[in-house]
């Protein structure tokens, strides 16, 4: 009914052509394994059953059993490739198919029986599907519904291979039967394994997605947040401030006089200082989210209880930032940061107005004298903020406006005339 040998050579040169796909998307990225295993897999999973497709042209030993051997090897290598993909160890059992293959072959009422040998084969492989289920199961199975999908066709995967095991042992049908249920669980895996190879595309392409986004979202020096990552946490903040019937703090920081960290260190230790307090002014952040601002300059969400936890907070971060010097190696950077919080009850919380506030806090502090905290209550941080300053006319340097420039030129004219 089938020709099992076409079937085969198809797949073959099907599999050499991903196994190539996949070696140049490895070569991209060599420290990561899985376009490797992935390769290797489609590699070894195309000359196995090359091998066996020349079953007429060369000796058994190298058709039967080193063709089928090899095959199988392809399937722990894409088992390997999934546990590469989440960075998992690779575990003992992604050799299960071949070891369930090798431990059967070479007994005699397998290796001179054609039926028994496809119900073997089929056995070891429907093994090697319950590998790769295995292997895209956990973790994160219910993070990424693509995973799921991809469990039910290697589950479905190994039901065919079980069943069209099963069948033979049960029925012990003739050459020719054994020959068409082979060819049968051969489509049906290959049919789960074109579209396992469309989900995987579809998983690596939502990981990567994700992955850009993180990185959108990142500061590239300090590793926290970006402004716009931090930004993007506020309504969390609020709604969390809001169930737990809590007030929402701003915390701004900017730490003092850096440019002067700069002449005297170095911009790579200024770099430092930058990198040692955000990771630590974060570990104190844990319920909330801290992120970078931008330059030298850093700011935290969080709900807390009142003013007084608040400052508590900031004072924490503040004095241990100070306790322990910066150390670059080649010197010791003495470093210290101003903080401005302001207050706000989550159902008057507006992040632009918070934000404003606690930098008039801010400046306050550092009109204090620096490596100090001030903090605006729910009143003063709902406070217009004072009007800008209009410049003086009537003292200072005198700026000339469009109108007066015109007026002078106008007045040079005529003087001219
Ligand atoms: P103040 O105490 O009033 O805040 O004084 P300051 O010197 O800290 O403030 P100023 O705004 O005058 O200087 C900030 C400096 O931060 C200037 C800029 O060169 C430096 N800076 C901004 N971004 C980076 C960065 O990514 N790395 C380093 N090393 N320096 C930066
Ligand atoms: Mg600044
Ligand atoms: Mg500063």
């Amino acid at each position: 009914m089938f020709n099992v040998t076409t079937g085969l050579a198809i797949w073959c040169s099907e599999a050499l052509t991903l196994a190539l796909v996949a070696f140049i998307a490895w070569r991209h990225n060599v420290r990561d394994k899985t376009y490797f295993y992935w390769g290797l897999g489609f590699m070894l999973s195309g000359i196995g059953f090359g091998m066996v497709a020349l079953r007429a042209y060369i000796p058994s030993y190298l058709s039967i059993e080193t063709g089928n051997t090899i095959a199988l090897f392809g399937q722990s290598a894409w088992v390997a490739g999934y546990l590469a993909l989440d960075r998992r160890k690779i575990e003992w059992w992604v050799l299960l198919p071949p070891a369930v293959w090798l431990a059967g072959v070479f007994l005699p009422w397998v290796h001179d029986d054609y039926p028994n040998r496809v119900a073997l084969y089929n056995l070891a492989s429907a093994t090697g599907a319950t590998a790769l289920t295995m292997a895209v199961s956990s973790p994160g199975l219910n993070r990424e519904s693509v995973r799921a999908k991809l469990a039910v066709m290697f589950i479905l995967q190994s039901c065919i291979s079980f069943v069209a095991a099963g069948a033979i042992a049960v029925l012990s049908p003739d050459d020719m039967t054994a020959a068409n249920i082979a060819g049968i669980a051969a489509m049906g895996t290959a049919l789960m394994l074109t579209l396992a190879c469309a989900l995987t595309v579809r998983l690596i392409m939502g990981r990567s997605e994700q992955k850009l986004r993180l990185l959108s979202l990142t500061d590239t020096l300090t590793g926290v947040l970006n402004r716009r990552g931090l930004f993007s946490q506020f309504t969390r903040i609020q709604t969390k401030a809001f169930d737990e019937n809590r007030q929402v703090a701003v915390l701004l920081f900017d730490l003092d006089n850096f440019k002067r960290i700069n002449d005297r260190f170095g911009h790579q230790g200024g770099d430092t200082v930058l990198t040692v307090f955000a990771r630590m002014a974060q570990q104190f952040t844990p319920a909330g989210a801290f992120g970078r601002m931008g330059g030298e300059e850093f700011a935290a969400f969080t709900s807390v209880s009142d003013q007084t936890e608040a400052e508590a907070l900031a004072e924490t971060i503040r004095t241990e930032f100070c306790r322990v010097p910066v150390s670059t190696g080649d010197a010791i950077i003495p470093a210290t940061v101003s903080i401005g919080v302001a207050l706000a009850s989550p159902i008057e919380a507006n992040m632009d107005k918070l934000v404003s506030a606690a930098d008039r806090a801010l400046y306050a502090a550092k009109a204090a004298g620096r490596n100090c905290t001030v903090t605006f209550g729910e009143a003063e941080a709902a406070a217009p903020p004072p009007p800008e300053e209009k410049p003086d006319h009537t003292t200072g340097e005198l700026v000339p406006t469009l109108d007066d420039q015109i007026h002078a030129l106008r007045r040079v004219g005529s003087l001219g005339r």
